[in-house]
């Protein structure tokens, strides 16, 4: 089969590669549509999780089942899926424990392009098909199928890390897709009061539309300045950080009020050491919480995710920007990422309706 792999770090390249095998407990899948992350912009360019070869890409889709392992129950050949990008190991003592993103060691649950080849793939494999897949609701098209993947469970990750509550004052820091789903779910939750921080119109105008009241400009001076400034010099109550990089949790931490939290879904491509100044963090005893977190993954996730798309209360449209309908335009959807022209939100590759 072929596929869209990392051929090691900053190149990558069309490979061709034996189909999956299926254990008794999986599933083998033909993508309906894929979407290109952000993260596999860390992995490839940035080889932010260390050095790959010849790993096909890609963790974020939905499919077609065209093969289940003999103890699977609940998937047959032909059912149409949602894939979530974290497919954890549901009987490992982590999951066990709460923590299923970390099945077998730290991030271990996240295995598509990490452990093993990714959906930018002819066939995918997935482990633990009946913990991880989901029937793809039938009003649910298939671009918008793929923002469940990851950008939806992702960005409202954020919000449960940040533990965001009724009437909350939350600062969104990072609006592009992973973003504007912290809004959307801290909007769900009964913030109050939702701040933004981004600048491009595209994404601003998303955010608007998932419940953003204000924005500030990470261009226009310090984001903690700004946000002091618009909350008459209190803070927020909850952060959730989306965008960025290492020195961002500095503006977080001084953007929040004693007991407040931050939740952290940025995957930071690069630095040593988170930036935490001493005396906004209460010199060591002012009680704001800092949480990162990987999305849990799993099928429970993406089929109560999936209900609130399909009962038309979650509008995914917005996020796919760019879509192509040729497998080999996944370079080009790839690039994009990279690039991030003004316009672009999320570029996806769509196969099937
Ligand atoms: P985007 O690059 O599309 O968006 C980043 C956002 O951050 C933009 O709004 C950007 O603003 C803003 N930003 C950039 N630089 C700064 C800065 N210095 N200070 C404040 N804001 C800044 O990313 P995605 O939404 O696709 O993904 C966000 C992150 O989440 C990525 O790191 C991604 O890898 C990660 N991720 C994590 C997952 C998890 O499970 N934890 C899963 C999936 C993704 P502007 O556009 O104006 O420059
Ligand atoms: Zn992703």
């Amino acid at each position: 089969m072929k596929g869209y792999a990392m051929l090691k770090i900053g190149e990558s390249g069309w490979i061709e590669k034996e189909r999956p095998a299926c254990g008794p407990m999986d599933a083998i899948c033909r993508p309906l549509a894929v979407a290109v992350c952000t993260s596999d912009v860390h992995t490839l360019w940035e080889g932010a999780i260390g050095e790959r070869h010849n790993m096909i890409l890609g963790h974020e889709g939905c499919a077609e089942v065209v093969e289940v392992g003999s103890l699977v129950k609940d998937f047959k050949p032909g059912d149409r899926v949602l894939v979530p990008a974290i497919t954890p190991d549901w009987n490992s003592l982590e999951a066990q424990a709460g923590y299923s993103m970390h099945s077998g060691g730290m991030l271990a649950g996240w295995k598509f392009s990490n452990f093993k080849d990714g959906v930018f793939g002819e066939y995918f494999h997935v482990n633990d098909a009946d913990g991880n897949l989901a029937l793809l609701p039938k009003n649910i098209n298939t671009v918008d199928a793929c923002m469940l993947s990851d950008m939806v469970p992702t960005g409202f990750h954020g919000v449960e890390l940040a533990d965001v509550q009724f009437g909350d004052t939350v600062l969104v820091i990072g609006i592009g897709p992973v973003g504007l789903m912290a809004v959307a779910g801290a909007h769900f939750r009964g913030a109050s009061r939702i701040i933004a921080v981004g600048t491009r119109k595209v994404c601003r105008e998303a955010a608007t539309g998932y419940g953003a009241d204000e924005f500030i400009s990470y261009r226009d001076g310090s984001i903690e300045d700004q946000v002091l400034a618009m909350t008459g010099g209190k803070g927020v109550d909850k952060v959730i950080v989306a965008g960025g990089n290492c020195n961002t949790f500095e503006s977080a931490v001084k953007s929040l009020k004693p007991g407040g939290k931050i939740g952290n879904v940025n995957y930071l491509g690069s630095g040593v050491y988170l930036n935490i100044p001493r005396v906004e963090w209460g010199v060591g005893m002012g009680h704001k919480q800092l949480n990162g977190g990987l999305m849990p993954g799993g099928r429970l996730r993406m089929e109560k995710l999936g209900a609130l798309v399909a009962a038309g209360k979650l509008d995914l449209s917005p996020l796919s920007t760019h879509v192509f309908t040729d497998f080999n335009d996944l370079e080009k959807a790839l690039f994009l990422m990279r690039d991030k022209p003004a316009d672009l939100i999320k570029p996806v590759v769509k196969l099937s309706d």
